[in-house]
């Protein structure tokens, strides 16, 4: 019971955001943020934290907006939320798999793989990004968004980042040549891997090209501007000064203040710059193709990987067939939906349990209410 709760956050459970303006909050979510707009403003991060802090659990905020248990342990969040339930009545059954959920004439039967059947007035189908959910979902009338994985690290095998596993830089401007639209074009850190490239950056545009990757089987051109804090005049002006301050030293031994040396090195290598040639020997060939790979190094991504710390399920039932108010299904009367099962994924930083508190709340309000 609450496994993913359990391993959430390497083990600390990054339970929500510090973020609490609803428009603001929508912007974190590829895809389902406008309709949580209306859910956060009624149970939003703020609420969150007031609901586990009055139950005990201490919260603090990290310098980047994630909330964890002051106890760093993801195990005070599920010990909480087991207390509430049981002083709750609520009945848990553990390994219980759920084969099929069929309308009866007064309300559903659910079916478990033991054989056993339980009766229900009102059903809440909340079972993650998990096939076998999607698929009750359908049996009772609901539109899929075909699956696809979001939060995931891309894999590249490329010369100019060989054997630099581990190097992270901390500003870098990413996107995918070909794709335009919201999300598409990330900035922010990025980690070199044994397999291609992870971090902040990569995992956000991940998420936002969750679906134009998968439907490519990720692969694609990933384009990568290592300077993103200077415009292409700014560089060759960097670059033209750096050729008469630097003009005796090699230009692979003086790698600008914003990259790990090894990673300059690669990539005056990859420019056609000796590895002895000074910087006032550069032509103005060097210095074009020196500026290509600093601004727009082209990568060829070759397939996904899996960042172990938070992934989530993009799609799911389809958001128009639910009433975001109760989170009540429009096309099955008795049926609930919440958390991952919706069309409804976020960004790394505590964002998918939001949603996940957040339509479950609301569902459990109105299923109380009927
Ligand atoms: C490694 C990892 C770390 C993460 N860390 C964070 C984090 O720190 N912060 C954050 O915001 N998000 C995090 N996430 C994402 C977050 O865990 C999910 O978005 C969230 O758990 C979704 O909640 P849910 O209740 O919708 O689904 P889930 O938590 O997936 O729960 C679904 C439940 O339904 C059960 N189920 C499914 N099908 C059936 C069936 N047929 N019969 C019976 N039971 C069924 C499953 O066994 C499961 O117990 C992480 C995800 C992963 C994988």
């Amino acid at each position: 019971m609450l496994a993913k709760v359990a391993i959430s956050g390497g083990g600390r459970c990054n339970v929500t955001t510090s973020r609490t303006e609803p428009r603001e909050l929508a912007a974190f979510y590829p895809r389902g943020g406008d309709a949580l707009r209306g859910p956060f403003s009624r149970f939003g991060p703020r609420e969150t934290v007031e609901w586990f802090q009055s139950r005990g659990v201490r919260l603090k905020v990290e310098p980047d907006g994630r909330m964890f248990p002051t106890s760093n342990s993801s195990a005070t969040v599920v010990q909480c939320l087991s207390d509430q339930a049981a002083r709750a009545g609520v009945r848990v059954l553990t390994l219980a798999n759920v084969t099929g959920v069929e309308r009866a004439a007064a309300g559903f039967r659910v079916h478990l793989l033991s054989g056993e059947e339980l009766p229900a007035d009102r059903v809440l189908l909340a079972t993650g990004g998990e096939r076998g959910g999607f698929a009750l979902a359908a049996s009772l009338g609901h539109t899929i968004v075909p699956p696809a994985p979001s939060l995931f690290a891309l894999e590249a095998s490329d010369p100019r980042t060989a054997g630099l596993a581990g190097v992270a830089v901390t500003d870098v401007g990413v996107r995918l040549a070909g794709l335009t639209g919201p999300g598409l074009a990330q900035r922010g850190p990025m980690l070199v891997t044994h397999r291609g490239f992870s971090g902040p950056a990569i995992l956000k545009l991940s998420a936002w090209a969750a679906r134009p990757l998968h439907d490519c089987g990720y692969r694609a051109e990933l384009l990568v501007n290592w300077l993103p804090a200077l415009e292409q005049e700014s560089l060759r002006t960097r670059l033209t000064e750096a050729k008469s301050a630097l003009a005796a030293k090699s230009v692979a031994a003086s790698p600008p203040p914003e990259l790990p040396r090894r990673l300059w090195e690669n990539l005056v290598a990859a420019a056609g710059v000796g590895p002895e040639l000074r910087w006032a020997d550069l032509s103005n060939r060097h210095l074009h193709e020196l500026a290509g790979q600093l601004l727009r190094g082209s990568y060829a991504v070759t397939g996904k990987s899996t960042n172990k710390d938070e992934f989530v399920t993009c799609g799911g039932v389809s958001l128009k067939e639910v009433d975001f108010a109760t989170m009540a299904s429009r096309v099955c009367p008795g049926l609930f939906l919440a958390g991952e099962v919706l069309d409804i994924d976020g960004l790394t930083g505590g964002f998918n349990f939001q949603s996940a508190w957040t339509t479950g709340r609301l569902a459990g309000v109105a299923m109380a209410s009927v």
